[in-house]
């Protein structure tokens, strides 16, 4: 079949859901994908952020082979092997003490505020239930993360949420501050958000967080989803700030591709889930883990996270200078190969033009273009993007591509992805 074939059919049997481009992907290698049309492109979605290792990497899919092989899954009623290594190495990568495994980054997040309430249950507090989370938050779909989520475009319809949340602006301490209560059990933040339009948090204000919640006996819960395993030039960014959170969610790159989440803690949170506290059929399953475990072994070994770092920098410095030459582009934010292009006018013409051309990035929060490629993106790829990028806004400074949306409507055009 092709696009348009592939198309139609989804239109026919798939539930609405996502606002996608009409393009099918069938396969992949590095940092290229081709579509049922035979087109290729540079992937500078990678899965929104998933495939670090660039797609079909050989060491990937040479793990999932051979885990596929023995085992693909067994019950957490029995202890799994590649479950129990790949949660010694994320230990070790983080300095927390214990991992729970799911298959999803909403999921994580989910057993994370479980956790931060029913740790200060069993402390004795079980009227401290509330969480605060920061404004252009995104946390998931699920209804405890969607209720952690503080944007109103991913709630409509689904009220009444999971009572207990509160939300303050991102990067204000003196709001958090009083923001905090006597009912307040946890703090959940990205250290990057990425959905709400890549902003990124301040140095000063992360660890003044930290210090604040250490001092008022609150959690800090990091969801690094989406700007953990290595993608913002470090392995976890809380790890640029000199900090560490009482408890860490991941998900998206761990696996490489497989569906898998994480949640880690310190020791004496992690002690408050009990046997029948939590649990998931799949999380944590042979096949997923021996696939994060080779994904974690694969980023270490070919130097990836700091390939992020190089080539984030380098991407970030071609950006500028885009945003030096056209006006309409406002403001380049976000950390290793984490960038956002604020722009002035609606991103997804943008995205869409920059597809025809063989690039695809995509939009969060209506104007802002995310960049995330795999970690593996190498300087050639990287200069191809940033020419294709430098022809579209081009087109839109002459005036010259239909829809630059200019007396559009500013859609939030991320709601297909997150
Ligand atoms: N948390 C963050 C920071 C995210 O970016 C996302 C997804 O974009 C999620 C949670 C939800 O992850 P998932 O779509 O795997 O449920």
């Amino acid at each position: 079949m092709g696009n348009s074939e592939i198309k139609s059919r989804g239109e026919r049997y798939l539930f609405n859901s996502y606002a996608r481009a009409d393009i099918a992907l069938l396969q992949g290698r590095g940092v290229r994908v081709w579509d049922a049309d035979g087109r290729e492109y540079l992937d500078f979605v990678a899965g929104i952020a998933v495939n670090a290792l660039g797609h079909c990497h050989p060491r990937l899919v040479a793990a999932i082979a051979e885990q596929a092989g023995k085992l693909i899954h067994c019950s957490n009623l029995y202890w799994i092997e590649p479950q129990v290594l790949l949660g010694q190495a994320l230990v070790e990568l983080t300095g927390l003490d214990r991992a729970f495994f799911c298959n999803s980054g909403t999921e994580a997040n989910e057993a994370a505020l479980k956790l931060a309430r029913k740790y200060a249950y069993e402390k004795g507090q079980p009227n401290r239930y509330e969480i605060i989370a920061m404004e252009h938050s995104f946390h998931g779909r699920t209804m405890g993360s969607l209720a952690a989520t503080a944007q109103d475009r991913f709630k409509g319809g689904f009220e009444p949420l999971v009572p207990g949340f509160r939300y303050v602006p991102f990067n204000d301490l003196s709001a958090l501050r009083e923001a905090l209560s006597p009912e307040t059990c946890a703090v959940i933040l990205e250290p990057l958000q990425g959905e709400g339009g890549v902003y990124v948090a301040e140095p000063e204000y992360l660890k003044a967080v930290v210090g604040l919640c250490r001092e008022r006996d609150v959690l800090v819960i990091f969801d690094e989803v989406q700007c953990g395993m290595g993608r913002t030039g470090a392995w976890f960014a809380y790890q640029h700030y000199g900090v560490r959170p009482d408890i860490l969610t991941l998900a998206k790159a761990l696996g490489g591709g497989m569906p898998i989440g994480a949640m880690l803690a310190r020791q004496e949170v992690a002690e408050a889930c009990r046997p029948g506290d939590h649990g998931s059929t799949f999380g944590g399953n042979p096949l997923a883990c021996a696939a994060a475990l080779a994904t974690v072994q694969t980023i270490r070994e070919e130097g990836l996270v700091e390939n992020a770092a190089l080539q984030g920098a380098s991407l970030r410095r071609r950006l500028e200078e885009l945003a030096a030459e056209f006006p309409f582009v406002r403001q380049v934010r976000g950390l290793g190969l984490l960038l956002g292009v604020e722009l002035s006018l609606p991103g997804q013409p943008i995205v869409r033009a920059c597809e025809s051309r063989g690039l695809l990035i995509n939009c969060a929060a209506g104007s802002v273009l995310r960049l995330v490629p795999p970690l593996v993106v190498s300087r050639g790829e990287i200069d191809r993007a940033v020419e294709i990028l430098r022809e579209v806004f081009s087109e839109v400074e002459a005036g010259k591509l239909p829809g630059d949306g200019r007396q559009g409507e500013d859609k939030p055009c991320s709601r297909a992805g997150g």
